[in-house]
């Protein structure tokens, strides 16, 4: 980082707590693996942490920020003020009754109260003005989890330059779980306002691309998508813990060694499984407890042998759902120990409520098994801070649904939801011969210890400076953006050009099907004023039937047309069009025909598009995964069933043309470009494969331009057809200055 580089750490909640008491606020720290590891990062950077307080008392008294700054001496915290009711809706409500369950793929506990997502909306529009207020353009800002998926777009809007990074704590769903949040494509659009997007685990990545795709139709690389122009860097970094703070204390702390020889005594006859939870239902307690009193009942040497600690920290107490859990989990609790309880022996040892830190670390050193089994956890730091502080005997149980699981190899991976091989797990954790303990907890200890949380925070800056750094270049190997001033510059300067235009997908956007695509008014009155000058040539060279470019363009006098690749043209200042063929056989056509029939059949929504000398499957409007694995095995059958002829199958944008090999724009374009030897400027836009056979005919000086992405060998690219409307717009106001022509609104 350099060093006028400053931190801002956004987050829901603010590190701190604020009590209003007598004559002022009583402020306490919260501890936590962020706060250890954004600490540094804000000293060394002077930086600022942004966030929600937690209580409305007090919103919009400003002796509350007065209080926090004096308390903090030196730190940098920026109360955001929400109100009450607000508060509840966004957080309470919309966080966390509706994104939560559904994140942890429980939509049956989805609630959504419509108020909510207006009041999330205005908390994050509350975040993004208390960041505004004090970011500077040299800042990184770094966005934290589900409360905050707007922020990012939020501030983009704001400071276009902005350096912004997001990171998700918890699981990104599958698509099809997503699919089913209100408000998921605004959520969607807010997260990809940052220029990293950070998930716990690859296949919380996955996921999220997938639902770009299939929610928002964004096509994404593994790591990258391009989202008007900008680049947005997508990573796995899993977050870990701070291993220093917890050895510390298992070394030197006084109380800590007190209770671990407390708890030595008392469990010196039995073994200890632990587990701690918030009490939420994503940690799998009935489930636990379901498995326990099963171990009970089918391992009765256990019995008097093994004692569950559950720790279960109160947590969203007035949401229903956690009420009934907690209700659920006391009755559990009260019925494993009724049944087999001993009046010297109690299986399960239940605390509601939080314990200190050393308290937790003599309980993490002391167990035999670290029972960690939520049905769904974006990462789970209970896992890594067992193997951090135990002593060696200890094995880890996991489940596979936990985040962490996908590090841990080490650990006894089960399915929560399996209570009978949970159970078979447990025993044999118990039974495994001390060697290999040491063995599996050495190997986790030295991940845990190395994938710590401060080389998390650095990785994600160091990933955001260079997300932040590539965002306007292209990616290397690509072309460079088209610099339209220079382009301009130069057609003004030209006595004679040549402007070769593909039509789909550079001059207009694609459609569901081709036939909805026709040109709109303005775009033909451009083309019309772009042709009108003497020394411009304009060719629009289409892959489309001969129709289509008739009826749509026929009555621009001006222009050339070429249809179907060129087998059909019109030349300049005709009316008529010419067939260009070289071999009149389709006999191949009934043959292709008949097979993509078969593909339409398979892949609903799919069509066929006749032409005269080709034939198109078009998949745009299939499931796009499927219609992209179709299009791959269509190709593989076609090239068998066409070896013998000169017609072969090309992947096309979103569809698969089968033609000759003779038909390509490369002919037509080498015909122009002799005719008009003479003309000095000469430009040429396309936006898929058939259009590079147009690039490859003209030299490494022409204007060749690339609309959106892909390899190619074009000089330059623009992001979409409207950037390239506004280009031609542009030339055609260079011709005259004066005049905005009347398609100034394409
Ligand atoms: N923890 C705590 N108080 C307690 C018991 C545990 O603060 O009384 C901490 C624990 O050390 C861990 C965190 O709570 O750091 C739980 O994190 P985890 O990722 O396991 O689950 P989350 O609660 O974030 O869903």
């Amino acid at each position: 980082m350099s060093s006028s580089t400053r931190l801002i750490v956004v987050s829901n909640r603010l590190p701190v707590t604020l009590r209003r008491q007598a004559g002022g606020w009583k402020i306490t720290a919260s501890a936590g693996g962020l706060v250890t590891a954004m600490a540094p990062m804000l000293k060394r950077t002077n930086g600022l942490w942004v966030g929600w307080p937690g209580e409305a008392t007090g919103a919009g008294d400003a002796t509350r920020q007065e209080a926090i700054d004096a308390w903090a001496g030196g730190s940098h915290y920026v109360i955001v003020d929400i109100p009450a009711k607000t508060a509840e809706l966004y957080y309470e409500g919309y966080s966390n009754q509706t994104i939560w369950p559904l994140f942890h793929y429980f939509p049956s506990l989805l609630s959504y109260d419509p108020r909510s997502f207006p009041a999330y909306k205005e908390a994050n529009y509350r975040f993004c003005k208390a960041v505004l207020k004090h970011a500077r353009p040299d800042d990184l800002i770094w966005v934290h989890d589900y409360q905050l998926m707007l922020l990012p777009q939020m501030l983009r809007e704001a400071m276009p330059d902005a350096r912004i990074g997001f990171f998700l704590h918890i699981p990104f769903p599958s698509s099809e779980v997503f699919r089913l949040l209100p408000g998921r494509d605004e959520l969607l659009q807010g997260v990809l306002g940052a220029d990293l997007i950070a998930f716990q685990t690859h296949a919380h990545l996955q996921h999220f691309r997938s639902a770009l795709l299939r929610i928002s139709g964004l096509e994404s690389q593994i790591d990258e998508v391009e989202v008007g122009g900008r680049s947005v860097r997508m990573e796995a970094l899993p977050i870990g813990i701070a291993p220093d703070e917890f050895r510390k204390l298992l070394e030197t702390d006084a109380e800590t060694g007190r209770y671990k020889e407390q708890y030595r005594q008392r469990f010196r006859d039995r073994r200890l499984l632990f587990s701690v939870d918030r009490l939420d239902y994503t940690k799998g307690i009935p489930e636990r407890l379901r498995t326990y009193r099963h171990l009970l009942q089918h391992a009765p040497h256990l019995r008097g042998k093994v004692v569950l600690v559950q720790i279960a920290v109160p947590s969203r107490e007035r949401v229903a759902s956690y009420a009934r859990l907690r209700r659920r989990v006391n009755e559990m609790v009260g019925e494993i120990n009724g049944q087999f309880s001993t009046p010297d022996w109690t299986p399960v040892v239940y605390l509601h409520r939080g314990v200190s830190r050393p308290q937790l670390v003599a309980l993490y050193a002391m167990a035999d098994v670290g029972w960690v089994t939520p049905l769904r956890d974006g990462m789970n730091l209970v896992a890594k801070e067992y193997v951090a502080c135990n002593e060696g005997h200890g094995v880890l149980v996991l489940s596979e649904l936990a985040g962490a699981a996908a590090e841990m190899g080490e650990a006894f991976l089960v399915n929560p939801f399996d209570i009978e091989r949970t159970a078979e797990v447990i025993q044999r954790a118990l039974d495994l011969p001390v060697n290999e303990r040491r063995e599996r907890m050495d190997a986790l200890r030295r991940r845990v210890e190395f994938n710590n949380v401060y080389k998390w925070g650095d990785r994600f800056l160091q990933q955001l400076e260079k997300a932040a750094a590539s965002r306007a270049r292209r990616p290397a190997g690509q072309p460079g953006l088209l610099d339209m001033r220079a382009v301009v510059s130069a057609y003004q300067d030209a006595r004679k050009r040549i402007l070769l235009l593909n039509y789909d997908g550079t001059l207009a956007e694609y459609t569901g099907r081709p036939e909805q695509a026709a040109p709109s008014q303005p775009l033909l009155a451009l083309l019309e004023d772009l042709s009108r000058p003497s020394k411009n040539y304009v060719a629009l060279v289409s892959g489309r039937r001969r129709e289509d470019i008739e009826k749509w363009f026929g009555g621009i006098a001006g222009v050339y047309l070429a249809a179907e690749h060129g087998a059909w043209i019109r030349p300049f200042g005709s009316k008529e069009w010419v067939e260009r063929v070289q071999s009149r056989s389709n006999d191949w056509k009934p043959r292709v025909i008949e097979l993509l029939e078969q593909f339409v059949e398979r892949a609903p929504g799919s069509l066929i598009e006749e032409k005269e000398h080709s034939v198109v499957w078009h998949y745009r409007m299939t499931h796009p995964e499927f219609g992209e694995w179709l299009a791959a095995e269509l190709i593989g059958i076609l090239e068998g069933m066409l070896s013998e002829t000169d017609v072969s199958a090309v992947l096309g944008q979103k569809c698969v043309e089968i033609r000759p090999l003779w038909i390509h724009k490369g002919q037509v374009v080498e015909e122009i470009l002799k005719a008009h030897g003479d003309a000095d400027f000469r430009f040429a836009a396309g936006d898929d494969r058939t259009d590079e056979d147009m690039f490859a005919q003209l030299s490494p000086e022409d204007w060749t331009v690339r609309v959106g992405k892909g390899e190619t060998r074009a000089r330059y690219y623009l992001p979409n057809p409207a950037h390239v409307r506004a280009l031609l717009r542009e030339f055609t106001a260079a011709d005259v200055p004066d005049a905005r022509p009347a398609s100034a609104s394409v």
